[in-house]
Parts: structure tokens; sequence; C-alpha cells
């Protein structure tokens, strides 16, 4: 495993780990889930596999009352069995071309989760890397803009955000080396 890097901005670190994001011991840790909330591969299936079945069931009712979640917004559950106390679904875009404005929603998948996330006075974050595994996004470029995320949210809270560290969980070394250079040129 490569040892983790970290830097810290305005009082937060982000810090870069290589690991399995279903064992972290955060206060709320990040899905990388699909429109309809009810699971699927990848990430959101270990999520969900981990989790147990209160969580999908706490998705159903979020569905049942505001519908399908759109690309780019947020939902909060609980952690069921996880350590992390909240689990934070959020629905990246699906990489086409780069002309269908994958960049933004990319973005505003992780901007909406911090907002929660400060919302719900969380001091310790996991995201796992949004968008790059069946949705299809091109690694280095999701890291830059992962990264450039986080760091405009950090820098504008304030004193009453609670968030103390936010860390990027990325399950294989060439996802993990790309987030490294991403935080180095940050
Ligand atoms: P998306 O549909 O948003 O592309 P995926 O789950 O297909 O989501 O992939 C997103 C990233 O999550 C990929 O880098 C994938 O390797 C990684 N991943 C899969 N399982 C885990 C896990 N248990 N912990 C952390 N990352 C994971």
């Amino acid at each position: 495993m490569p040892e983790a890097c970290h830097k810290l901005f305005n009082g937060t670190t982000i810090s870069l780990h290589q690991g399995d994001i279903t064992r972290e011991n955060v206060d709320a840790i990040v899905n990388a889930a699909n429109s309809s909330l009810m699971g699927g591969g990848g990430v959101d299936g270990a999520i969900h596999r981990a989790a147990g079945p209160a969580v999908l069931e706490e998705c159903k009712q979020i569905r049942a009352v505001q519908g399908q979640c759109a690309p780019g917004d947020a939902v909060i559950t609980g952690g069921g069995k996880l350590k992390a106390q909240y689990i934070i679904h959020t629905v990246g875009p699906i990489w086409r071309s780069g002309n269908t404005n994958e960049k933004q929603t990319l973005s505003n998948a992780y901007q909406n989760s911090l907002q929660l996330a400060i919302d719900n006075e969380i001091s310790t974050i996991a995201f796992p890397s949004i968008s790059t595994g069946a949705y299809g996004y091109p690694v280095a470029e999701a890291a830059q803009v992962a990264i450039a995320a986080v760091k405009s949210v950090v820098e504008q809270m304030d004193e009453s955000g609670h968030l103390k560290q936010v860390r990027f969980v990325l399950f294989d070394s060439f996802t993990f080396e790309a987030y490294k250079q991403a935080l180095l040129d940050s």
C-alpha cells in the first residue's frame, strides 16, 4: 500500500488513502450511487452489502418522498451496520464526451455532499472516486475536479463548519496516484 498523503486547507485536512471505503472509521462515508438510489454495482453495491437492509429501506423512503436523485445531488441516510454514522449518497455524471456538463455535475456531487456534511455537523468524511468506475469519467480529470471542489468548499467554510478531515479512499493504485498528482498540483 502506498503511504497516505495529506494537505491542510483553512483548517481542514484533505487526505488520500488506498483501500476499501466500507471499512472507514469516519462520521460519514459517501456513496457513488445511481439516480434510483436502489443500490447497484461497484462501490454502491459494496456499501449496501456492508451497511445492511436498513439503509436500502431508508433510500426507498427518500425516493418515495422526492423521487429520483438527479446527477450532482446528494441525500443522507444512517450508516446501518457500518462504523460510519451516516452515508451520503450522491450521483455523479455518466461520462459521455465531456461536452454534456460532466465537469460541473461532478463538482456539484462533491460540493452538495460536503454541504450535507456541514449541515449535519459532521467532522470526518470519506469519499470514493465518484464516476470513474462504471460511469467512465477519465480518472486524471476526475481527480482534479474532486480536489478542486473539496478545496473550494473548505476554503469558503467559516468557523461554524465542523469539517476537520476529508478523506479520499481510493480502491486501486492507479486511482490513488492520479489523486496524489491532483493534490500535489492544488
Ligand atoms: P461510478 O458508477 O460512480 O463510476 P463505481 O462504483 O463503478 O462508481 O466506481 C467508482 C470508484 O469506486 C472506482 O474507482 C472503483 O474502483 C471504486 N470502488 C469500488 N469498490 C470500492 C470500495 N469498496 N471502496 C472504495 N472504492 C471502491
